[in-house]
Protein backbone atom coordinates (compact mmCIF):
# COMPACT_ATOMS: atom_id res chain seq x y z
CA UNK A 1 0.00 0.00 0.00
CA UNK A 2 1.13 3.40 -0.70
CA UNK A 3 1.45 5.72 2.38
CA UNK A 4 0.80 9.60 1.30
CA UNK A 5 3.86 11.65 1.82
CA UNK A 6 2.70 14.65 3.67
CA UNK A 7 5.03 16.91 2.13
CA UNK A 8 4.13 16.06 -1.51
CA UNK A 9 0.61 16.50 -0.41
CA UNK A 10 0.99 19.59 1.41
CA UNK A 11 3.35 21.31 -1.55
CA UNK A 12 0.57 19.88 -4.08
CA UNK A 13 -2.54 21.35 -2.27
CA UNK A 14 -0.17 24.74 -1.93
CA UNK A 15 -0.57 24.75 -5.60
CA UNK A 16 -3.77 23.81 -5.89
CA UNK A 17 -4.49 26.99 -3.70
CA UNK A 18 -2.94 29.46 -5.33
CA UNK A 19 -4.01 27.78 -8.73
CA UNK A 20 -8.09 28.47 -7.27
CA UNK A 21 -7.10 32.34 -5.98
CA UNK A 22 -5.77 33.25 -9.34
CA UNK A 23 -8.77 31.60 -11.31
CA UNK A 24 -11.49 33.30 -9.25
CA UNK A 25 -10.64 36.98 -8.60
CA UNK A 26 -14.50 37.93 -8.69
CA UNK A 27 -15.50 35.66 -6.36
CA UNK A 28 -12.41 36.70 -3.90
CA UNK A 29 -13.46 40.46 -4.64
CA UNK A 30 -17.34 39.67 -3.64
CA UNK A 31 -16.05 37.53 -0.51
CA UNK A 32 -14.04 40.69 0.96
CA UNK A 33 -17.05 42.97 -0.35
CA UNK A 34 -19.35 41.09 1.95
CA UNK A 35 -19.09 42.60 5.54
CA UNK A 36 -22.63 42.90 6.97
CA UNK A 37 -23.20 39.11 6.53
CA UNK A 38 -22.25 36.82 9.83
CA UNK A 39 -19.05 35.38 8.40
CA UNK A 40 -18.87 37.04 5.27
CA UNK A 41 -21.73 34.57 3.41
CA UNK A 42 -25.70 34.19 4.05
CA UNK A 43 -25.35 30.83 5.81
CA UNK A 44 -22.40 29.97 8.04
CA UNK A 45 -21.41 26.33 6.47
CA UNK A 46 -21.10 28.42 3.37
CA UNK A 47 -17.42 28.71 5.15
CA UNK A 48 -16.97 25.15 5.04
CA UNK A 49 -14.28 25.43 1.82
CA UNK A 50 -11.35 24.41 0.54
CA UNK A 51 -9.96 27.60 -1.14
CA UNK A 52 -9.57 30.83 1.15
CA UNK A 53 -12.88 31.81 -0.39
CA UNK A 54 -15.93 30.41 -1.56
CA UNK A 55 -17.37 30.71 -5.25
CA UNK A 56 -20.40 32.77 -5.97
CA UNK A 57 -22.96 31.12 -7.69
CA UNK A 58 -24.29 32.89 -10.98
CA UNK A 59 -26.14 30.27 -12.98
CA UNK A 60 -26.72 26.90 -12.08
CA UNK A 61 -29.30 23.97 -14.59
CA UNK A 62 -29.10 20.50 -15.20
CA UNK A 63 -25.56 19.20 -13.51
CA UNK A 64 -24.20 22.17 -14.03
CA UNK A 65 -23.33 25.48 -12.29
CA UNK A 66 -21.58 28.73 -13.46
CA UNK A 67 -19.64 30.98 -11.11
CA UNK A 68 -19.52 34.59 -11.28
CA UNK A 69 -15.89 34.56 -12.83
CA UNK A 70 -17.44 33.10 -16.01
CA UNK A 71 -16.42 29.31 -14.80
CA UNK A 72 -18.38 26.34 -15.95
CA UNK A 73 -18.66 23.17 -13.52
CA UNK A 74 -20.07 20.07 -13.51
CA UNK A 75 -21.88 19.86 -10.29
CA UNK A 76 -21.66 16.85 -8.34
CA UNK A 77 -22.51 18.18 -4.83
CA UNK A 78 -26.07 19.33 -6.05
CA UNK A 79 -26.65 21.35 -3.39
CA UNK A 80 -25.55 18.25 -1.08
CA UNK A 81 -28.73 16.77 -2.35
CA UNK A 82 -31.26 19.68 -2.52
CA UNK A 83 -30.72 19.43 -6.22
CA UNK A 84 -30.79 15.82 -7.04
CA UNK A 85 -33.26 16.28 -9.02
CA UNK A 86 -30.68 18.54 -10.61
CA UNK A 87 -30.98 22.77 -10.97
CA UNK A 88 -33.87 24.09 -12.39
CA UNK A 89 -34.98 20.84 -13.72
CA UNK A 90 -37.82 21.82 -16.48
CA UNK A 91 -40.86 19.93 -15.13
CA UNK A 92 -40.31 21.50 -12.12
CA UNK A 93 -39.88 24.89 -13.15
CA UNK A 94 -42.54 25.08 -15.59
CA UNK A 95 -45.01 24.01 -12.44
CA UNK A 96 -43.68 26.61 -10.27
CA UNK A 97 -44.33 29.24 -13.23
CA UNK A 98 -47.59 27.93 -14.11
CA UNK A 99 -48.30 27.89 -10.35
CA UNK A 100 -47.13 31.73 -9.57
CA UNK A 101 -48.60 32.71 -13.40
CA UNK A 102 -52.41 31.00 -12.59
CA UNK A 103 -52.12 32.72 -9.15
CA UNK A 104 -51.73 29.36 -6.71
CA UNK A 105 -50.28 31.49 -3.90
CA UNK A 106 -47.60 31.26 -2.16
CA UNK A 107 -48.42 31.63 1.59
CA UNK A 108 -52.32 31.30 2.42
CA UNK A 109 -52.07 28.42 5.49
CA UNK A 110 -54.95 26.67 3.43
CA UNK A 111 -54.23 23.61 1.67
CA UNK A 112 -54.24 22.35 -2.05
CA UNK A 113 -55.19 19.67 -3.59
CA UNK A 114 -52.06 18.65 -5.00
CA UNK A 115 -50.81 17.95 -1.04
CA UNK A 116 -53.07 14.39 -1.02
CA UNK A 117 -51.50 13.79 -4.46
CA UNK A 118 -47.74 13.91 -3.34
CA UNK A 119 -48.98 12.45 0.19
CA UNK A 120 -50.21 9.11 -1.36
CA UNK A 121 -47.51 9.15 -3.73
CA UNK A 122 -44.67 9.53 -0.80
CA UNK A 123 -47.25 6.73 1.04
CA UNK A 124 -47.01 4.40 -2.32
CA UNK A 125 -43.37 4.94 -1.93
CA UNK A 126 -42.28 4.51 1.57
CA UNK A 127 -45.28 2.46 3.27
CA UNK A 128 -46.25 4.63 5.90
CA UNK A 129 -49.87 6.55 4.91
CA UNK A 130 -50.15 9.75 7.29
CA UNK A 131 -47.94 12.70 5.96
CA UNK A 132 -47.27 16.15 7.13
CA UNK A 133 -45.03 18.73 5.90
CA UNK A 134 -42.10 21.22 6.91
CA UNK A 135 -39.68 23.51 4.60
CA UNK A 136 -36.65 20.98 6.00
CA UNK A 137 -35.96 18.00 6.78
CA UNK A 138 -34.19 19.24 10.35
CA UNK A 139 -37.98 20.80 10.95
CA UNK A 140 -39.52 16.83 9.71
CA UNK A 141 -36.88 15.28 12.07
CA UNK A 142 -38.02 17.22 15.22
CA UNK A 143 -41.26 17.08 14.97
CA UNK A 144 -41.27 13.34 14.38
CA UNK A 145 -39.34 13.21 17.93
CA UNK A 146 -42.10 15.32 19.45
CA UNK A 147 -44.47 13.12 18.00
CA UNK A 148 -42.64 9.59 19.09
CA UNK A 149 -42.03 11.68 22.62
CA UNK A 150 -45.74 12.22 22.94
CA UNK A 151 -47.06 8.75 21.48
CA UNK A 152 -44.62 6.58 23.50
CA UNK A 153 -44.35 8.70 26.63
CA UNK A 154 -40.70 8.64 27.35
CA UNK A 155 -38.25 10.83 27.42
CA UNK A 156 -35.25 10.02 25.39
CA UNK A 157 -34.40 9.76 21.62
CA UNK A 158 -31.57 7.05 20.84
CA UNK A 159 -28.78 8.57 17.87
CA UNK A 160 -25.84 6.64 15.74
CA UNK A 161 -22.53 8.14 16.50
CA UNK A 162 -21.63 10.68 13.84
CA UNK A 163 -25.43 10.83 12.69
CA UNK A 164 -26.21 13.92 11.22
CA UNK A 165 -29.94 14.84 11.01
CA UNK A 166 -29.93 18.30 10.64
CA UNK A 167 -29.25 21.32 13.54
CA UNK A 168 -31.55 18.65 16.01
CA UNK A 169 -30.89 19.68 19.55
CA UNK A 170 -30.97 15.81 20.76
CA UNK A 171 -28.81 14.49 17.98
CA UNK A 172 -25.28 15.99 18.83
CA UNK A 173 -24.23 13.13 20.98
CA UNK A 174 -21.02 10.72 20.19
CA UNK A 175 -19.63 7.82 22.05
CA UNK A 176 -16.80 8.08 23.94
CA UNK A 177 -13.83 5.27 24.20
CA UNK A 178 -14.99 4.00 27.64
CA UNK A 179 -18.11 2.67 26.47
CA UNK A 180 -20.12 6.47 27.45
CA UNK A 181 -21.10 9.49 25.79
CA UNK A 182 -20.65 12.89 25.55
CA UNK A 183 -21.66 16.08 23.39
CA UNK A 184 -20.71 16.16 19.92
CA UNK A 185 -17.47 18.77 20.06
CA UNK A 186 -18.28 21.93 18.56
CA UNK A 187 -21.89 22.04 19.57
CA UNK A 188 -23.38 25.29 19.79
CA UNK A 189 -25.13 26.98 22.58
CA UNK A 190 -26.88 23.65 23.85
CA UNK A 191 -29.81 24.27 25.50
CA UNK A 192 -29.21 21.36 28.10
CA UNK A 193 -26.61 18.47 28.73
CA UNK A 194 -27.64 16.34 25.32
CA UNK A 195 -27.62 12.96 27.85
CA UNK A 196 -30.33 14.29 29.15
CA UNK A 197 -32.52 13.92 25.93
CA UNK A 198 -30.56 11.42 24.13
CA UNK A 199 -28.81 7.87 23.92
CA UNK A 200 -26.14 6.62 21.43
CA UNK A 201 -25.25 3.71 19.78
CA UNK A 202 -22.47 2.86 17.21
CA UNK A 203 -23.98 1.93 13.18
CA UNK A 204 -23.46 -1.63 13.46
CA UNK A 205 -23.74 -2.37 16.85
CA UNK A 206 -26.20 -4.31 17.66
CA UNK A 207 -25.12 -5.40 21.09
CA UNK A 208 -24.65 -1.29 21.92
CA UNK A 209 -28.40 -0.93 20.53
CA UNK A 210 -29.38 -3.58 22.72
CA UNK A 211 -27.85 -2.47 25.77
CA UNK A 212 -29.12 1.54 25.10
CA UNK A 213 -32.69 0.03 24.78
CA UNK A 214 -32.90 -1.92 27.57
CA UNK A 215 -32.87 1.19 29.68
CA UNK A 216 -36.31 1.52 28.96
CA UNK A 217 -36.04 4.96 28.23
CA UNK A 218 -35.70 5.39 24.59
CA UNK A 219 -38.86 6.99 22.49
CA UNK A 220 -37.51 6.26 19.27
CA UNK A 221 -34.50 5.16 17.40
CA UNK A 222 -33.61 7.42 14.45
CA UNK A 223 -32.18 6.44 11.71
CA UNK A 224 -30.22 6.68 8.36
CA UNK A 225 -30.34 3.05 6.66
CA UNK A 226 -26.59 3.96 5.59
CA UNK A 227 -25.10 6.85 7.23
CA UNK A 228 -24.20 9.49 4.85
CA UNK A 229 -22.53 12.31 6.47
CA UNK A 230 -19.55 11.37 7.90
CA UNK A 231 -18.80 9.76 4.77
CA UNK A 232 -21.39 6.73 3.83
CA UNK A 233 -21.18 3.90 6.26
CA UNK A 234 -23.10 1.04 4.87
CA UNK A 235 -25.01 -0.99 7.08
CA UNK A 236 -23.94 -5.04 7.29
CA UNK A 237 -26.36 -7.86 7.01
CA UNK A 238 -28.63 -8.15 9.53
CA UNK A 239 -27.70 -5.08 11.49
CA UNK A 240 -30.96 -3.26 10.33
CA UNK A 241 -32.85 -6.51 10.82
CA UNK A 242 -31.53 -6.10 14.56
CA UNK A 243 -32.53 -2.81 14.85
CA UNK A 244 -35.82 -3.06 13.91
CA UNK A 245 -36.70 -5.71 16.35
CA UNK A 246 -34.95 -4.32 18.95
CA UNK A 247 -36.64 -1.63 18.66
CA UNK A 248 -39.95 -2.76 18.86
CA UNK A 249 -38.71 -5.12 21.51
CA UNK A 250 -38.06 -2.59 23.55
CA UNK A 251 -41.24 -0.16 22.63
CA UNK A 252 -39.57 2.58 20.91
CA UNK A 253 -40.35 3.92 17.37
CA UNK A 254 -38.17 3.25 14.34
CA UNK A 255 -37.75 6.43 12.28
CA UNK A 256 -35.59 6.44 8.98
CA UNK A 257 -34.28 9.87 8.13
CA UNK A 258 -34.49 9.13 4.09
CA UNK A 259 -33.39 12.42 3.29
CA UNK A 260 -29.81 11.54 2.17
CA UNK A 261 -30.48 8.00 1.38
CA UNK A 262 -33.45 8.70 -0.65
CA UNK A 263 -30.30 7.78 -3.35
CA UNK A 264 -30.83 4.66 -3.08
CA UNK A 265 -33.86 4.43 -5.03
CA UNK A 266 -37.77 6.23 -5.38
CA UNK A 267 -38.88 5.02 -1.86
CA UNK A 268 -35.31 6.20 -0.29
CA UNK A 269 -33.57 2.58 0.95
CA UNK A 270 -36.94 2.00 3.02
CA UNK A 271 -38.45 0.89 0.11
CA UNK A 272 -34.87 -0.90 -1.98
CA UNK A 273 -34.07 -2.58 0.95
CA UNK A 274 -37.30 -3.86 2.22
CA UNK A 275 -37.48 -1.71 6.04
CA UNK A 276 -40.53 -1.26 8.04
CA UNK A 277 -40.40 1.71 9.72
CA UNK A 278 -43.29 3.67 11.99
CA UNK A 279 -41.99 7.09 10.73
CA UNK A 280 -40.07 8.34 7.45
CA UNK A 281 -38.83 11.97 7.22
CA UNK A 282 -37.40 13.62 4.30
CA UNK A 283 -36.50 16.64 3.06
CA UNK A 284 -34.36 18.73 0.32
CA UNK A 285 -34.36 16.93 -2.79
CA UNK A 286 -38.28 16.13 -2.75
CA UNK A 287 -39.04 19.77 -3.80
CA UNK A 288 -36.39 19.59 -6.79
CA UNK A 289 -34.66 22.54 -4.87
CA UNK A 290 -37.69 24.24 -3.25
CA UNK A 291 -37.71 24.22 0.09
CA UNK A 292 -39.66 21.41 1.69
CA UNK A 293 -39.46 18.32 4.23
CA UNK A 294 -42.08 15.71 5.32
CA UNK A 295 -42.71 13.22 7.63
CA UNK A 296 -44.74 9.87 7.06
CA UNK A 297 -46.38 8.07 10.05
CA UNK A 298 -47.83 4.57 10.02
CA UNK A 299 -51.33 4.68 10.51
CA UNK A 300 -51.32 3.27 13.69
CA UNK A 301 -49.08 6.12 15.34
CA UNK A 302 -51.10 8.37 13.50
CA UNK A 303 -54.44 7.14 14.87
CA UNK A 304 -52.54 6.75 18.18
CA UNK A 305 -51.61 10.08 18.41
CA UNK A 306 -54.97 11.69 17.16
CA UNK A 307 -57.20 9.48 19.97
CA UNK A 308 -55.03 11.76 22.20
CA UNK A 309 -57.12 15.08 23.32
CA UNK A 310 -54.25 16.34 25.62
CA UNK A 311 -51.69 17.07 22.50
CA UNK A 312 -51.71 20.63 20.70
CA UNK A 313 -51.45 19.06 17.23
CA UNK A 314 -53.53 22.10 15.80
CA UNK A 315 -52.10 25.51 17.43
CA UNK A 316 -48.81 26.41 19.56
CA UNK A 317 -47.83 22.60 20.95
CA UNK A 318 -44.57 22.30 19.06
CA UNK A 319 -45.41 20.74 16.14
CA UNK A 320 -45.87 22.62 12.85
CA UNK A 321 -44.61 26.13 10.67
CA UNK A 322 -46.15 29.08 9.75
CA UNK A 323 -45.01 28.15 5.67
CA UNK A 324 -44.83 24.21 5.93
CA UNK A 325 -47.04 22.99 3.26
CA UNK A 326 -47.20 25.89 1.34
CA UNK A 327 -49.07 25.49 -2.00
CA UNK A 328 -45.55 26.66 -4.26
CA UNK A 329 -43.03 23.61 -1.66
CA UNK A 330 -46.61 21.26 -2.82
CA UNK A 331 -46.68 21.98 -6.49
CA UNK A 332 -42.43 21.50 -6.72
CA UNK A 333 -42.66 18.44 -4.86
CA UNK A 334 -45.58 16.79 -7.39
CA UNK A 335 -43.83 18.17 -10.06
CA UNK A 336 -40.46 16.89 -8.74
CA UNK A 337 -41.88 13.33 -8.21
CA UNK A 338 -44.30 12.99 -11.18
CA UNK A 339 -41.96 13.87 -13.65
CA UNK A 340 -38.31 14.08 -12.52
CA UNK A 341 -37.29 11.80 -9.66
CA UNK A 342 -38.79 8.65 -11.18
CA UNK A 343 -38.29 5.33 -11.21
CA UNK A 344 -36.83 5.44 -14.92
CA UNK A 345 -34.32 8.61 -13.93
CA UNK A 346 -33.20 7.04 -10.83
CA UNK A 347 -32.15 3.61 -12.92
CA UNK A 348 -29.82 5.73 -15.28
CA UNK A 349 -28.76 7.44 -12.30
CA UNK A 350 -27.92 4.31 -10.45
CA UNK A 351 -25.84 3.49 -13.40
CA UNK A 352 -24.58 6.62 -14.12
CA UNK A 353 -22.88 6.53 -10.50
CA UNK A 354 -21.88 3.14 -10.46
CA UNK A 355 -19.70 3.39 -13.13
CA UNK A 356 -18.23 6.94 -11.07
CA UNK A 357 -17.61 4.42 -8.17
CA UNK A 358 -15.91 1.43 -10.86
CA UNK A 359 -13.15 3.89 -12.35
CA UNK A 360 -12.70 5.80 -8.94
CA UNK A 361 -12.35 2.08 -7.48
CA UNK A 362 -10.00 1.11 -10.26
CA UNK A 363 -7.89 4.27 -9.85
CA UNK A 364 -7.26 3.28 -6.28
CA UNK A 365 -6.40 0.00 -6.98
CA UNK A 366 -4.00 1.05 -9.77
CA UNK A 367 -1.91 3.52 -7.20
CA UNK A 368 -1.84 1.19 -4.19
CA UNK A 369 -4.46 3.77 -2.04
CA UNK A 370 -5.33 2.45 1.23
CA UNK A 371 -8.54 4.05 0.25
CA UNK A 372 -12.48 2.43 -0.34
CA UNK A 373 -15.18 3.58 -2.09
CA UNK A 374 -19.02 3.21 -0.78
CA UNK A 375 -22.19 3.13 -2.83
CA UNK A 376 -25.81 3.84 -2.01
CA UNK A 377 -27.54 4.50 -5.48
CA UNK A 378 -27.41 7.67 -7.00
CA UNK A 379 -24.88 8.45 -4.93
CA UNK A 380 -21.12 7.36 -3.98
CA UNK A 381 -18.34 8.54 -1.84
CA UNK A 382 -14.80 7.82 -1.08
CA UNK A 383 -13.38 7.19 2.33
CA UNK A 384 -9.54 7.41 3.30
CA UNK A 385 -9.75 4.36 5.47
CA UNK A 386 -9.42 0.66 3.70
CA UNK A 387 -10.97 -1.41 4.93
CA UNK A 388 -14.13 0.72 4.66
CA UNK A 389 -15.55 2.04 8.03
CA UNK A 390 -18.30 -0.15 10.27
CA UNK A 391 -19.39 2.63 12.74
CA UNK A 392 -19.77 6.66 12.38
CA UNK A 393 -16.73 6.87 14.99
CA UNK A 394 -14.30 4.60 12.78
CA UNK A 395 -15.47 6.83 9.93
CA UNK A 396 -14.78 10.05 11.91
CA UNK A 397 -11.34 9.12 12.43
CA UNK A 398 -10.91 8.72 8.56
CA UNK A 399 -11.52 12.30 8.58
CA UNK A 400 -8.16 14.04 6.52
CA UNK A 401 -8.69 17.11 6.06
CA UNK A 402 -5.60 17.73 3.81
CA UNK A 403 -6.65 15.05 1.37
CA UNK A 404 -10.12 16.80 1.39
CA UNK A 405 -8.96 20.07 0.54
CA UNK A 406 -6.48 18.84 -2.23
CA UNK A 407 -8.70 16.49 -3.95
CA UNK A 408 -11.82 19.28 -3.74
CA UNK A 409 -9.35 22.10 -4.86
CA UNK A 410 -7.90 20.00 -7.90
CA UNK A 411 -11.15 19.21 -9.22
CA UNK A 412 -12.59 22.85 -8.49
CA UNK A 413 -9.33 23.40 -10.71
CA UNK A 414 -10.67 21.37 -13.22
CA UNK A 415 -14.40 22.31 -13.33
CA UNK A 416 -15.79 19.72 -11.13
CA UNK A 417 -17.90 20.81 -7.84
CA UNK A 418 -17.92 18.18 -4.92
CA UNK A 419 -19.90 18.75 -1.75
CA UNK A 420 -17.45 20.72 0.56
CA UNK A 421 -17.93 18.29 3.42
CA UNK A 422 -16.93 15.02 2.46
CA UNK A 423 -15.88 13.34 -0.86
CA UNK A 424 -19.19 12.16 -2.08
CA UNK A 425 -20.46 12.06 -5.95
CA UNK A 426 -24.20 12.64 -6.49
CA UNK A 427 -26.00 12.49 -9.87
CA UNK A 428 -28.85 13.91 -10.95
CA UNK A 429 -31.10 12.80 -14.25
CA UNK A 430 -29.11 15.19 -16.50
CA UNK A 431 -25.62 14.35 -15.54
CA UNK A 432 -24.22 12.81 -18.72
CA UNK A 433 -21.94 9.84 -19.80
CA UNK A 434 -19.44 12.41 -20.93
CA UNK A 435 -19.28 14.25 -17.34
CA UNK A 436 -19.12 10.68 -15.44
CA UNK A 437 -15.93 9.83 -17.45
CA UNK A 438 -14.58 13.70 -17.07
CA UNK A 439 -14.29 13.29 -13.29
CA UNK A 440 -13.21 9.54 -13.35
CA UNK A 441 -10.35 10.90 -15.42
CA UNK A 442 -9.70 13.44 -13.37
CA UNK A 443 -9.59 11.37 -10.01
CA UNK A 444 -7.59 8.72 -11.40
CA UNK A 445 -5.30 12.13 -12.41
CA UNK A 446 -5.30 13.82 -8.63
CA UNK A 447 -4.32 10.16 -7.29
CA UNK A 448 -1.51 9.86 -9.70
CA UNK A 449 -0.08 13.00 -8.96
CA UNK A 450 -0.23 12.50 -5.29
CA UNK A 451 1.69 9.12 -5.49
CA UNK A 452 4.33 10.31 -8.51
N1 LIG B 1 -31.27 14.54 7.69
C1 LIG B 1 -30.18 14.17 7.01
C2 LIG B 1 -29.88 12.73 6.87
C3 LIG B 1 -29.35 15.14 6.45
O1 LIG B 1 -28.28 14.76 5.78
C4 LIG B 1 -29.67 16.50 6.60
C5 LIG B 1 -28.81 17.60 6.03
N2 LIG B 1 -27.58 17.27 5.57
C6 LIG B 1 -30.82 16.82 7.32
C7 LIG B 1 -31.59 15.83 7.84
C8 LIG B 1 -31.22 18.24 7.51
O2 LIG B 1 -31.56 18.86 6.33
P1 LIG B 1 -31.81 20.44 6.33
O3 LIG B 1 -30.47 21.05 6.66
O4 LIG B 1 -32.22 20.74 4.95
O5 LIG B 1 -32.81 20.70 7.35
Amino acid sequence: MTTIDRDRLAKLLDAEQRGYVQRHPASEAAFRRAEHQFGRVPMTWMNKRAGNFPLFLAHARGARVRDIDGHEYTDFCLGDTGAMAGHAAPAVTEAIERHLRDGGGLAAMMPTTDAEWVAAELTARFGVSQWSFSLTATDANRWAIRLARAVTGRPKILFHSYCYHGTVDESLIVTTPGGGSAPREGNVGAPTDVRLTSRVAEFNDVEGLARELAHGDVAAVIMEPALTNIGIVLPEPGYLEAASRLAREHGALLINDETHTFSAGPGGATRAWGLDPDIVTLGKAIGGGVPIGAYGLSADVATRLQDRADLDLVDMGGVGGTLAGNPLSIAAARATLEHVLTPANFESMHRRSARIAASVRAAIEQHRLPWTVSELGARSEVRFRDPAPRTGTESHLAQDDQLDDYLHLFMANRGILLTPFHNMTLVCPETTDEQVAEYSELFDAAAANLVA
